[in-house]
């Protein structure tokens, strides 16, 4: 997809600040400084639209991008990072949890997950969650120009395995340092948003 204009929205705290014009929704989840910001730049070909490494503990924010006046990209708060508080994480989860439950116009879940290592405990949670709600997932293995290319599909079968992938769901080799997937990437956001 040719992208010709991508804004920052708004930093929504709940449900009120959602933007209400129906557009399909691509949400992005992962932990804390797996890469989610610097894939939504290469996305839509921007240096710095996306906050890279923005701050860890802002729990409660979910970030919405509108691109092309057709769609949104929603960025989760990362996951995972250490030094969040017990209370912050229950109050991510039960926003997320009321997002991904009561959210219409979400069509896809992008679950990025670094190519070099297996899955977090918390990435297989995050993929549990989203089968149980039946919602759609492409997960994104992301700094792949970190591993030789010769390394890649053995990577890929090790976190298929470990997050116990349904076969509907979709697998994209990424790299926001080289554009490795990106054209892979929006081929499979445009399948569900129905570009
Ligand atoms: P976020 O916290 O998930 O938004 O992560 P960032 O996008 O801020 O990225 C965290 C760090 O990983 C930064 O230092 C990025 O430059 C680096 N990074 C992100 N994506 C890639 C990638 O595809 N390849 C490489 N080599 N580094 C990356």
């Amino acid at each position: 997809m040719k992208v010709t204009k991508a804004e920052f929205i708004i930093s929504a705290v709940g449900p009120d600040q959602y933007p209400d014009d129906a557009l399909p929704e691509i949400a992005l989840a992962g932990r804390s400084n797996v890469g989610k910001s610097s894939l939504i730049n290469r996305m839509i070909n921007r240096k710095n639209l996306a906050r890279t490494s923005s701050t860890p503990g802002k729990t409660q924010h979910l970030n919405y991008y509108r691109i092309n006046d057709s769609m949104y990209f929603v960025d989760f708060p990362g996951y995972g990072y250490a030094k969040v508080s017990k209370s912050q994480r229950q109050v991510w989860g039960s926003m997320i949890e009321k997002y991904l439950l009561e959210r219409d116009t979400l069509k896809l879940v992008l679950l990025v997950i670094d190519l070099r290592h297996p899955p977090s405990k918390d990435d297989e949670l995050m993929y549990d969650w989203l089968k149980h709600y039946d919602l759609p997932v492409c997960v994104v293995a992301t700094k792949a120009d970190k591993i030789p290319k010769s390394r890649w599909q053995k990577h890929m079968k090790i976190i298929k395995d470990a997050l116990v992938m349904r076969p509907q769901d979709s697998f994209v080799m990424f790299s926001s340092e080289e554009g490795i997937g990106k054209d892979e990437l929006w081929n499979q956001i445009m399948q569900h948003t129905g570009e």
